[in-house]
């Protein structure tokens, strides 16, 4: 774990700005989702990741009618009978 020293005030609207080298580090684009969480006295914010609207996996996604779907689960429903 890195400990980083940045301190950041929070704005008028509760934002506070993500060190920009720390967005890099992370992958952390303009638009991403964020989801944030609370841990005891800790505020933890992931970059959110797409996942499967059915088994939650996060790899081979692909989007069917706005939901992401991974490919076994496609896999799975076309042998459906
Ligand atoms: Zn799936």
């Amino acid at each position: 774990m890195t400990i980083v020293n940045n301190l950041r005030k929070v704005d008028s609207l509760g934002r506070v700005v993500i060190p920009k080298n720390i967005r890099e580090e992370f992958g952390i684009c303009y638009k991403d989702e964020m989801a944030i969480h609370t841990n005891e006295d800790s505020i933890i914010i992931n970059k959110k990741f797409n996942t499967c609207s059915i088994c939650g996996d996060k790899h081979e996604l692909t989007e069917f009618k706005g939901k992401d779907i991974c490919l076994d689960c496609i896999a799975y429903i076309k042998s459906y009978k």
